[in-house]
C-alpha cells in the first residue's frame, strides 16, 4: 500500500540528508522521483543537505497544485514511481491534502519532511496537516544538542545572537549565520523557556552578576 509518511524533526536533525538518501537509493534502483522543496538553503529548485549533497528539484510556489502538477507530468509520458517533499513546514495545508490524494489516487509514496514547530513553538499549518493525515509519523532521532548538551527538542530564531519570540512565522535563515542576522538554533525545552541561547549563556557566563553557567 502506498503511503504519506511525514519524517519530523527539529532544525539541524539530517532530515534533508535522509531525503537525499531516499532519492539515492531509490534512484539507484532505477525509480524515478518527483522531488518538491520550498526556501531551500541551497536556493531555487534545490534539496540540499548541510552534508553538501544537492539535487534538483521543484521549488513549490504559492497556491501550486501538487496533484495537478503530478497528473500534468504523468500524463506527458514523465514518470514519479514516489514523491519526496521537503520543507513541508512551508508548504499549505491544502497542499498537504494534495499530497495525501497523490498516494490516495495515483498509488505514489510520499515521504514529506518538515520541522513540526516554529520559533514559538507552535505548529506550522503544513505540519499540523502532515501530523493529522500521514499514515506514518516518524521522529527523526539523528540528535541535534542544545549547547548545554541535552537532546534539543526546540527551534530559536536569533537576532545576533539574542532569542526572539515575536515575527513572521517564515523567515528564511540558517544555523551558520553572521551574528547580526536571523538566524536559528536548536535548544533543549528548557533552554528554549528561558531564552538562553549558546551566545547568552557566554555572556551570562562572563557576567560577574550571575552564577557561572557552564557552557560545555
Ligand atoms: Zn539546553
Amino acid at each position: 500500500m502506498p503511503e504519506l509518511v511525514f519524517f519530523s524533526g527539529t532544525m539541524d536533525c539530517g532530515k534533508s540528508t535522509l531525503a537525499l538518501q531516499i532519492e539515492h537509493n531509490r534512484s539507484a534502483r532505477g525509480l524515478a522521483g518527483m522531488i518538491f522543496t520550498r526556501n531551500d538553503r541551497a536556493g531555487e529548485g534545490k534539496l540540499s543537505s548541510r552534508l553538501g549533497l544537492v539535487t534538483d528539484a521543484v521549488e513549490v510556489q504559492d497556491g501550486q497544485d501538487l496533484y495537478t502538477h503530478l497528473v500534468d507530468h504523468l500524463s506527458r509520458g514523465g514518470r514519479a514511481d514516489y514523491v519526496i517533499a521537503d520543507e513541508a513546514q512551508f508548504l499549505a495545508p491544502e497542499q498537504i491534502d494534495q499530497l495525501a490524494r497523490v498516494v490516495d489516487d495515483l498509488e505514489i509514496d510520499v515521504y514529506a519532511f518538515g520541522i513540526t514547530t516554529d520559533f514559538r513553538s507552535k505548529l506550522f499549518p503544513g505540519s499540523q496537516r502532515l501530523v493529522e493525515l500521514a499514515d506514518r509519523v516518524e521522529v527523526l532521532q539523528v540528535e541535534a544538542l542544545c549547547w548545554c548538551g541535552a537532546r534539543a527538542t526546540h527551534n530559536a530564531r536569533t537576532v545576533g545572537g539574542v532569542m526572539v519570540v515575536e515575527g513572521a512565522q517564515v523567515v528564511v535563515g540558517d544555523v551558520n549565520h553572521s551574528s547580526d542576522e536571523v538566524g536559528y538554533e536548536v535548544l533543549c525545552r528548557r533552554h528554549h523557556r528561558r531564552r538562553m541561547t549558546a551566545a547568552s549563556a557566554r555572556a551570562a557566563a562572563l557576567s560577574p552578576d550571575v552564577l557561572p553557567v557552564s557552557s560545555a
